[in-house]
């Protein structure tokens, strides 16, 4: 079958710039669409496509016209979900390919996409999933039913059964279809930081339930590590490509697997620099295994601070402190390992919050500090908490950019800082 597997485009829309002419608020990180490789390459049998908007501003029609899809399979975040249901109602005028929607919002909130035109929805880690969904497709079957599938029900309660999800939905067999979005490789250059990254996934998932975290959908809060053979083969895919990110929401969530990991990394000769995202708890209970991957070319790692007042990271559930955040900070620091701090701002900042939280990074010099906003995304746990306080409901302001419910300060002022704060913090950024 003809298979179409589509990456929205960039398409968030910016409250401080819409109402206060505040325009740097700009993402920095992009990337390949790894989850749509992954799922591409568990459908060896059939002709597949990637159309990565963001790198590609090709008409959807034109790609429709040339490809002939059967089947169209969407992926988007929150604040993605509007513009897809926009390119699934183009799409449905165009040709009468089953359209499939999946992806971390589809999989937190599966009811916002119960509605026409869709006709599935996939939950979670689609490879496998989406394959028997084509099979059955392909031999004209209607009446079936697979776990971590919706068959969308417009106007009436849907319904799926979950998915205990196990290694056959993971990339093991076939590496992810790299191939398919070679043509938009030299689109995945991050300009303001000189680097190319290629992603590679080492683990799926993650055991823990951070209030704000959104990962809970991609496999139910299960943690799946690849096959030690299956890392590799994936890091030896991309030979032209020097500098690896890897993608797991909880890289060495399994010390034990990320030090296996390591010697063969050793061991197979493989020569990269590597960004990973790691708790500051794993940074700090297992400094022998930072040791080994900095030996390996581990140059970068994302730390969620979050925060940095205790009471605050309690409510956020995030099982850490500001001095253990502090102590991770310094191992790193002494191993020579470029620190990328992830930071909340809550919209109840005062000027006090923003001044104490710039001291912090300055005086702490983290290399790269990336500030959101407290999101309540929908389907995370602190949605519920904070939903009454929710001002604005459109999902196109979900970025992580932007206050969605109300600001202590004045809105004007707390965009003003948040754009200041970010300006100060980015002036010497390095990955
Ligand atoms: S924020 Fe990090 S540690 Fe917390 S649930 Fe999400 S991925 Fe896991």
């Amino acid at each position: 079958m003809n298979i179409l597997l589509i990456n929205p485009p960039n398409c968030g829309r910016s409250i401080p710039e819409e109402r206060y002419g505040i325009d740097s608020l700009k993402q920095i990180f992009r990337g390949e669409p790894l989850a749509l490789e992954v799922v591409a390459a568990g459908l060896t049998d059939h002709n597949v496509t990637i159309l990565d908007l963001k790198a590609d501003n090709t008409d959807l029609q034109k790609t429709i016209h040339a490809g002939k899809p059967d089947i169209i399979g969407f992926t988007a975040m929150t604040c993605e979900a509007n513009t897809v249901k926009k390119l699934a109602r183009q799409a449905r005028t165009l040709c009468d390919a089953t359209l499939v929607i999946g992806g971390i919002h589809a999989s937190n909130v599966p009811e916002h996409f119960n509605e026409e035109p869709f006709d599935y929805i996939v939950l979670g880690l689609g490879k496998d999933s989406f394959h028997q969904l084509v099979t059955h497709l392909e031999q004209s079957q209607s009446d079936f039913a697979i776990p971590g599938i919706a068959s969308v029900t417009p106007g009436q309660p849907l319904s799926w059964s979950p998915r205990r999800y196990n290694h056959t939905d993971q990339p093991i067999d076939h590496a992810p279809r790299y191939d398919l979005i070679e043509s938009y490789r030299d689109d995945y250059f991050l300009a303001k930081l000189n680097v190319s990254l290629g992603f590679v996934v080492t683990a799926f998932g993650c055991p823990f339930n951070c209030s704000f975290c959104c990962i809970a959908g991609q496999c139910g809060g299960q943690y799946l590590t690849q096959p030690i053979d299956a890392v590799i083969r994936d890091l030896q895919s991309l030979p032209d490509i020097p500098f690896i990110r890897l993608v797991d929401a909880n890289t060495f969530g399994s010390p034990a697997h990320a030090e296996e990991l390591y010697r063969a990394i050793k061991q197979a000769g493989i020569k990269k620099n590597y960004l990973i995202d790691v708790r500051a708890d794993t940074v700090v209970r297992h400094p022998v295994l930072l040791q080994q991957w900095k030996e390996i070319g581990l140059r970068s790692v994302v730390i969620g601070f979050e925060e940095i007042n205790d009471q605050r990271l309690a409510q956020m559930n995030k099982q850490g402190t500001q001095a253990l955040n502090d102590e991770a900070l310094l191992r790193l620091k002494e191993l020579d390992i470029t620190v990328v701090g992830d930071f909340i701002v809550d919209p109840d900042y005062s000027h006090d919050d923003f001044d104490t939280l710039e001291r912090y990074i300055t005086s702490h010099k983290i290399d790269l500090p990336m500030l959101t906003i407290m999101t309540p995304l929908p389907g995370t746990p602190i949605y519920d908490s904070m939903k009454k306080r929710i001002t604005e409901h459109n999902l196109d302001y979900y970025t992580l950019t932007n206050a969605v419910t109300r600001t202590r300060l004045p809105e004007k002022e707390f965009y003003t800082r948040y754009a200041n704060l970010l300006r100060a913090c980015h002036a010497q950024a390095k990955l």
